[in-house]
């Protein structure tokens, strides 16, 4: 049978990692384990458990002493300027300290140990103290803690506690039957804890493989303002940057990488947990600007009696102690439990759990919204429009060869990406994973846009737009990228060159509607080339068009830019060996790769495409398949004896190097750009069918000349060359034609209506003092209103009866946009709750098997209520407010809206979902009908 455990009780999310449950468990059945963000969480070894539900008891969670002041005092309190230059704000803390320590008592805070793992700890005398000192912006770990503030108490001591409030709140239910008369408990205003996982692989990221020794989240090396996060490192040097730069401060402040628990805490409420609660008094200059001095003035809440005896003391030891006459939930500062998370929360969480990188992670979260912040401000020679983030090998070689290019022949080059409505969504800042080293300069890369018509921005950025090679108009991936390689969104005046376009295969492929755009884009480039010799006659065919034909980009820069990047590699080969890369992995081309091994009497090592899966690449069974960055490939085939590939641009590569090799033929990708090749270097020998082919020609394949392949790469590069740059040279239009006028009319038009539906916004979200929901009463507009109010406001969602037949796929998108997860179309006698405040879905449950649905959460000091029960059980609706019920409880969507300012209900409504035109009854008009 399950036991009664507190793991089994509170819910994940809930959870605060303070493990009082761990310290009270006295047969040792809980262990703090991490999950996988790295955030602190009981596990229970059941073999252990007797079951005594002590674990429970002690929760702060369930469970809660609430005896502290709900109207405290507040005072405002600066300590010196020695003591405040050590600590993050006022320096309170220091000179609670100094008064236990005159008392012979100890003082428990945290501190960072070597390892920088941040733990609580005591300090019987200044020299440990230091180390406390200063804000940690990391959960501390808690373990053993609470079982050592009880023997020091049992020894009737004198015992400073300072922690966060839900720490504070553990070790009061912890020590609720001892006496404590000689302990001071301190909480510090919390705005929420990371884990230390992220901290630690943020340090291990900026430390560059030295030694930390310390790091500073607020320093005040720098300035009293604090503003900059330090780490030294143990060979003297130290990274120092400022807070609204650096990844983790930006992180944390930004509310993306909290604890969940955090954004909805109880303990940050009144009453209070600490005797006295400490912070920095943000907003000081709003209420009282002679208190603050620039260098930290600490704001101090006297919570209990002894929190005010400590205040008497504290008077005399400060520079400065006023008393201020504020309400605390006007200060910016955390007295309130709702914290809003950052949108981008979960997703971080998502990427940091996959991902190696901290940095990566977050930046990968806050670009998007950073860089729709910034405008654009540089200006570039050219935009070079490609797909340079894919995870594939030559793809993004291509696009680097082509930068390079660019940037050697004197251009400021701008890399821009498709944009986020295509239906591929951009794959930004993915480079870290398939760079040993990210090649571009951040300057360089370009903000992502969400519609490409919001890209005609990029008009007054850029001279010239290049569209990377590749497979950009095969007529697949064109669509994936939202064609935006069509430049349509290019003006006119601006010109619009296509380098070695290719269409993928020797045919057009294509649905005639993209054909279409595809035509029109293509009609307004100033010059076009392809890869491919068959894709000239494509052009003439379906565009009417004459094009050059040119090398792959891969072959216009010098052989020493990939040595470069290779040079980065670590990774050495003691003996030689033939390197393999294969796209498409097949048993055959397994075949090929063992033939060779044995003809040389060498090993391979085999790698397919970055990332594939290993079901993927099972067909090489039996060979050496490794991982490879894309500067470890290009060592691998630097360095080889003999290269085999089904790859067109492994095969460039083989030619770049100077490396005998065989090319398979990989008819699945496009089989016209290997004969292409093949016949433009006079290497056709090299490319292959099948095994058979390889078979019979081995003899010839052995080794190869490579003075006259050389040779002819040189003037077939010398052309390419010429052609991109003459392009560049060539004067563009001067004059605005019709179409760049009125695209520019539009794009004011569009900002117009932007402008005009964020006014609409407004005015909905005026619907909390107005009323507005009481008047709406088709279920798309209500659901839309609450969308657009759904940040201001609770909304309680309760089911009777059923959802309804009428519950279609429209309802369940709006529903989706006010935070439901459940699908409930088609789920006829199903109950459902749902709770959310402030746009935070706080709970939400769907019981399967029609069983009804009760649950109850405290949000400060009020309560919200639910219940839901289908037809064929109690068949009610009940939406309870502190204590008074809501719900119009009639069959379908029962849902309350409430004001989370005061908790008073705006509008309560039922949507019956089952009835044809899904009739509206508000409660007046429901009481109307009773
Ligand atoms: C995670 C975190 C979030 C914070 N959020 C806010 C906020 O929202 N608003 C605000 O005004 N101030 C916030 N602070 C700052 C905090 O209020 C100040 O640390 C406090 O005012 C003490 O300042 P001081 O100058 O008196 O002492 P300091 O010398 O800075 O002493 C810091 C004290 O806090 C304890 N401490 C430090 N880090 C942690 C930690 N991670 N967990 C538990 N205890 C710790 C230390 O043991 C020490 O006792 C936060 C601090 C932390 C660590
Ligand atoms: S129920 Fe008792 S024994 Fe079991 S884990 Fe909880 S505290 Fe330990
Ligand atoms: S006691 Fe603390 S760690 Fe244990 S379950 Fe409760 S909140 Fe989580
Ligand atoms: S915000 Fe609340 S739950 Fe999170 S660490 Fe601070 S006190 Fe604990």
């Amino acid at each position: 049978m399950e036991k009664d455990t507190v793991v089994n009780i509170i819910e994940k999310d809930r959870c605060t990692g303070c493990s009082a449950c761990h310290d009270i468990c006295s047969v040792n059945a809980i262990e703090m384990c991490e999950d996988e963000v790295g955030f602190l969480r009981p596990h229970i070894i059941t073999d252990k458990c007797v079951n005594c539900g002590k674990c429970v008891d002690i929760c702060p969670v369930i469970n809660r002493i609430k005896e502290n002041s709900t109207k405290p005092k507040i005072y405002a309190a600066r300590a010196n300027d020695n003591v405040r230059r050590n600590s993050s704000s006022g320096g309170v803390f220091s000179l609670l300290a100094e008064i236990i320590f005159e008392k012979g008592g100890c003082v428990f805070g945290a501190y960072f140990d070597e390892d920088m793992t941040l733990k609580h700890g005591i300090a019987y005398d200044e020299h440990t103290l230091e180390k406390m000192r200063g804000s940690k912006y990391v959960q501390s770990n808690m373990c053993d803690i609470y079982k050592a503030v009880r023997n020091k108490i049992k020894e009737n001591e004198w015992v400073l506690f300072v922690g966060t409030p839900c720490q504070v709140a553990a070790l009061n239910l912890f020590l609720k039957n001892i006496d404590t008369s000689r302990l001071i408990t301190v909480d510090i205003l919390c705005h929420g804890v990371p884990s230390q996982k992220m901290l630690k692989r943020y340090i291990k990221e900026k430390s560059s493989g030295k030694n930390t020794i310390d790091i500073q989240f607020r320093d005040k090396e720098f300035g009293w303002r604090a503003d900059y996060i330090k780490i030294v490192f143990d060979d003297g040097t130290s990274y120092v940057e400022n807070v609204h730069s650096d990844e983790y401060v930006k992180g944390f402040l930004k509310n993306v990488i909290l604890r969940k628990c955090c954004h909805n805490c109880s303990f940050s409420d009144f009453p209070r947990q600490g005797d006295i609660s400490i912070g920095d008094f943000w907003g000081i200059d709003t209420v009282d600007m002679g208190e603050n001095d620039g260098k930290g003035t600490s704001i101090i809440v006297s919570n209990s009696e002894k929190g005010k005896e400590l205040v008497e003391i504290l008077k005399k030891k400060c520079l400065s102690f006023k008393e201020e006459d504020v309400e605390p939930l006007l200060l910016p500062n955390r007295f309130k439990a709702l914290y809003k998370e950052n949108p981008n929360r979960d997703r971080f969480m998502r990427e940091f759990a996959k991902s190696e990188s901290y940095c990566a992670s977050v930046n990968k979260v806050l670009s998007v919204n950073d860089s729709k912040e910034k405008e654009q401000k540089i200006k570039y020679d050219v935009g070079l429009v490609s797909n340079f983030y894919a995870g594939n090998f030559g793809g993004s070689l291509t696009q680097l060869a082509l930068y390079n290019f660019l940037r050697e022949n004197g251009n400021t080059v701008l890399m821009i990406e498709h944009p986020e409505e295509s239906p591929s969504k951009p794959i930004t800042k993915t480079l870290e994973k398939i760079y040993l080293k990210n090649p571009y300069p951040k300057k360089d890369i370009c903000k992502t846009y969400g519609t490409k018509w919001q890209m005609s921005e990029l008009n007054d950025v850029c001279n010239t737009f290049v569209v990377g090679s590749d497979q950009l108009f095969q007529a697949e991936l064109f669509r994936l990228l939202g064609e935006f390689t069509s430049l349509d969104w290019v003006d006119d005046n601006k010109k619009k060159i296509a380098y070695a376009a290719s269409f993928g295969h020797k045919k057009l492929y294509i649905d005639r509607d993209v054909l279409k755009n595809m035509k029109y884009g293509i009609s307004r480039f100033d010059s076009f080339s392809v890869r491919e010799e068959d894709a000239i006659d494509i052009c003439k065919q379906n565009f009417g068009i004459d094009v050059a034909w040119v090398m792959d980009p891969v072959f216009l820069c010098d052989k020493k830019v990939y040595e470069d990047l290779a040079s980065n590699v670590k990774r050495e080969h003691s003996e030689p060996y033939i390197a393999s890369y294969i796209l498409d992995p097949t048993r055959e081309k397994r075949d090929i790769i063992k033939f060779v091994e044995e003809k040389r009497g060498l090993k391979a090592e085999v790698y397919s495409e970055l990332g594939y899966s290993d079901e993927y690449i099972a067909p090489l069974e039996g060979l050496n398949v490794v991982q490879l960055k894309i500067e470890e490939r290009l060592k691998s085939i630097m360095e080889c004896d003999f290269f085999v590939t089904d790859s067109f641009h492994g095969t460039c590569f083989a030619l770049i190097m100077g490396k005998p090799f065989i090319s398979i033929v990989n008819t699945a990708r496009g089989a016209s750009r290997f004969y292409s090749i093949g016949h433009k270097l006079n290497v056709m020998d090299r490319i292959v069918e099948s095994f058979d082919d390889v078979k019979q020609r081995y003899g010839q394949l052995k080794e190869m000349d490579y003075t006259k392949v050389t040779n002819r790469i040189r003037d077939e590069v010398d052309f390419s060359k010429k052609w991109l740059l003459e392009q560049l040279n060539r004067k563009t239009l001067d004059k605005i034609t019709d179409r760049d006028y009125l695209r520019r009319i539009l794009s004011l038009q569009s900002k117009k209506i932007d402008e005009l539906e964020m006014k609409l916004q407004n005015v909905c979200n005026v619907a909390r003092t107005d009323n507005i929901l009481n008047y709406v009463t088709d279920i798309y507009s209500y659901l839309n209103v609450l969308n657009n109010i759904k940040e201001r406001v609770g909304i309680v969602i309760s089911v009777k009866d059923t959802s309804g037949l009428l519950y279609n796929n429209s309802i369940d998108t709006y529903m989706k946009k006010i935070g439901n997860t459940y699908n409930l179309v088609g789920k006829h006698w199903r109950s459902y709750v749902m709770l959310s405040v402030n746009g935070v879905l706080l709970y939400e449950k769907m019981n399967d098997d029609g069983e009804s649905i009760e649950y109850k959460q405290n949000i400060g000091l009020h309560c919200v209520e639910v219940f839901s029960s289908i037809f064929k059980h109690e068949n009610t609706a009940r939406i309870m407010i502190d204590g008074v019920d809501y719900a119009v409880n009639r069959r379908g969507l029962n849902i309350v809206v409430f004001d989370t300012q005061n908790f008073k209900v705006i509008d309560s409504v039922v949507f019956d979902t089952h009835a044809t035109g899904i009739p509206c009854y508000h409660l007046s008009d429901d009481k109307k009908v009773k």
